[in-house]
């Protein structure tokens, strides 16, 4: 039953370019406002990339890819799916970081995520570097270990960099699994490429069990074969889909810190995403979107198309 209150504004009613740009043009809903009990998906920006460990710019993310967004109507083109009318959707808002204190910024976003949490929202996060992950971890899984299907070209289960740094986007699974928030046994991690320092973190999740499909074997298997084993995988648990933007191929999506080349090309991006079906999604995240390296602003289009799809999947279920 749709709530009007929940409604994207229509580009009929007011043009697409005009207005204050909200994720998907839904209402903002912060904590505190009175409609925010009623939220069922609630879309977040995490603007902040402190854990960057070569090119920064993903702390601008959330702002273009909420511009982004109003490129977006109301109904999925394929499916024919209306999220907005299937699930309470609204933008939460932004969680301020301390850009000067990885620590402190990781408990400013847990203690966000935990107020989700608290008033039963399902949260879809905008990055944000990949570090992002770990805080929000911290409270879509307080009560038990989630599985996990992870697209990036990287797998992020590296234990330190730089003699010691614990905290990088290279490190969030790593922390997970040790901090018992994620089961590796029920986490696949999509897309792997790319030159590599050495195998230490292949080694880690061949060691705790987590699935890695490679690029070759994406490619040669296809999207839909890939993604049957991804739901066997994750299972009927809950599950927490988390989506590294350089998971897609550079020609399509070059505004990336970390970029890859090799990758998905854009459709088979979304593909992926549809694939989701019949999971039970906890949380889910769009990271590494680097407005910087953004040049035409068709890295966060994709971005956001991407979590309109995810999005899509969430509402089914709800
Ligand atoms: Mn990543
Ligand atoms: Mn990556």
């Amino acid at each position: 039953m749709s709530d009007t209150f929940f409604q994207p504004i229509s580009g009929f009613e007011l043009p697409r370019f005009a207005g204050v740009p909200t994720f998907m043009r839904l209402p903002h809903v912060p904590h505190g406002h009175e409609r925010y009990k009623d939220v069922q998906i609630g879309l977040i920006g995490v603007p902040w990339d402190s854990g960057t460990t070569n090119r920064p710019g993903p702390r601008h993310g959330p702002r273009q890819l909420r511009d982004a967004s109003t490129m977006l109507r109301a109904q999925h083109g394929v499916s024919g799916m209306r999220p907005f009318e299937a699930a309470r959707c609204a933008d939460l808002g932004d969680v301020g970081p301390n850009p000067a204190d990885i620590m402190d910024s990781m408990e400013r976003i847990t203690a966000f995520y935990n107020q989700v949490m608290d008033a039963g929202i399902v949260p879809l996060t905008a990055g944000g570097d990949h570090l992002t992950s770990l805080p929000v971890l911290r409270a879509v899984a307080r009560s038990g270990p989630v599985g996990m299907v992870h697209f990036d070209s990287h797998t992020d289960l590296f234990n330190s960099y730089f003699g010691g740094t614990m905290y990088t986007h290279g490190t969030p699974f790593r922390r997970a699994v040790e901090e018992g928030l994620l089961d590796p046994k029920r986490v696949v991690q999509i897309g792997i490429r790319g030159t590599m320092y050495d195998e230490e973190d292949r080694d880690f999740a061949k060691a705790n069990g987590i699935r890695l499909i490679l690029i070759e074997e994406f490619h040669a298997r296809g999207v839909e074969d890939v993604m049957a084993e991804a739901r066997e995988i994750a299972g009927t648990g809950p599950t927490y889909v988390s989506y590294d933007i350089d998971f897609v191929d550079p020609t399509f999506a070059p505004g990336t810190g970390t970029p890859e080349v090799g990758g998905p090309n854009s459709f088979q991006a979304l593909q992926v995403c549809r694939e989701l079906a019949g999971l039970n999604i906890v949380g889910a995240d769009m990271v590494e979107v680097s407005p910087p390296f953004d040049q035409s602003g068709g890295t966060a289009f994709l971005g956001m198309s991407i979590m309109y799809e995810i999005l899509c999947v969430m509402a089914a279920q709800v």
